[in-house]
This record gives C-alpha cells, sequence and structure tokens, in this order.
C-alpha cells in the first residue's frame, strides 16, 4: 500500500494559495496551472482539489470530474499554442518518475521537430 497523504506536498500549498502559481483553470473541484519546468512552451499541470497522493489512490468519483477538465485543456492547448500533438501523462510513485505527491495530470504541448526537455 502506499504512504498516507502529505497535506503539506507543493500542489496543496498551490491549493491554499501559500506559494503563487499560474492558474488557467479552477473550478469547485479541479485546479489548473502552469508548470514551473516546462518540458515544452504551454505545459501545465491539472488536479483535483482533493487530496489523493496519485492514480493508486485516487477517488474514482474525482478522477471522473478531473479527466474532463484534462480534456478541455488538451483541445485549448492545441488550439491556442498550435500544437502538432499533446502529451497527458502522470506518475505513481518516486520509482515511476513522481516528485510531487498530489495527483496531477500533465498537459504539454508537442511540436513537430522539437524534443521535450528532460
Ligand atoms: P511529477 O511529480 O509528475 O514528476 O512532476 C511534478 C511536476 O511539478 C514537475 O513537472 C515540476 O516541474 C512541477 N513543479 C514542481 N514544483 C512546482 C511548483 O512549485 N510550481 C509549479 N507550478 N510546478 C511545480
Amino acid at each position: 500500500t502506499s504512504p498516507a497523504y502529505d497535506p503539506n506536498n507543493i500542489f496543496a500549498k498551490i491549493l491554499r494559495n501559500e506559494i503563487p502559481s499560474v492558474r488557467l483553470y479552477e473550478d469547485d473541484h479541479t485546479l489548473a496551472f502552469m508548470d514551473v519546468m516546462p518540458q515544452s512552451p504551454g505545459h501545465l499541470l491539472v488536479i483535483p482539489k482533493e487530496g489523493s497522493r496519485n492514480l493508486l489512490d485516487a477517488d474514482p468519483a474525482v478522477l471522473a470530474r478531473t479527466m474532463p477538465v484534462v480534456q478541455k485543456l488538451a483541445v485549448a492547448a492545441k488550439e491556442a499554442l498550435d500544437a502538432d500533438g499533446i502529451l497527458v501523462t502522470q506518475f505513481n510513485e518516486l520509482t515511476a518518475g513522481q516528485t510531487v505527491f498530489h495527483l496531477h495530470f500533465h498537459v504539454i504541448p508537442r511540436y513537430e521537430g522539437v524534443s521535450l526537455r528532460p
């Protein structure tokens, strides 16, 4: 089983406005903001407001509210930034590449001939 959710993770602090972020979208259940170290121009993150560590412990009802926002912002980013494609991804636990332990979906515009920043 996963360790417990830590309410002092960076994204929980962003939700509480304890640290600043560039907010793109917000509703009662979901927040989207720019990634501070974008892997490509327009890289944004979508998070449910309800705390879960990652996909593995998330409430399916929360996922059902979050994914339409991921879709909307992926479509909007593709249009607004004239991206050739949109990568949507997320990581679960340290070994899989997770560094912030509040469930988040990366929305990463991709451009023909442009590699992702590591
Ligand atoms: P992951 O946990 O999926 O590997 O990635 C966490 C993501 O959060 C990274 O892409 C990283 O750049 C981003 N990130 C880490 N700290 C902050 C922060 O303080 N503000 C914002 N906006 N993004 C952050």
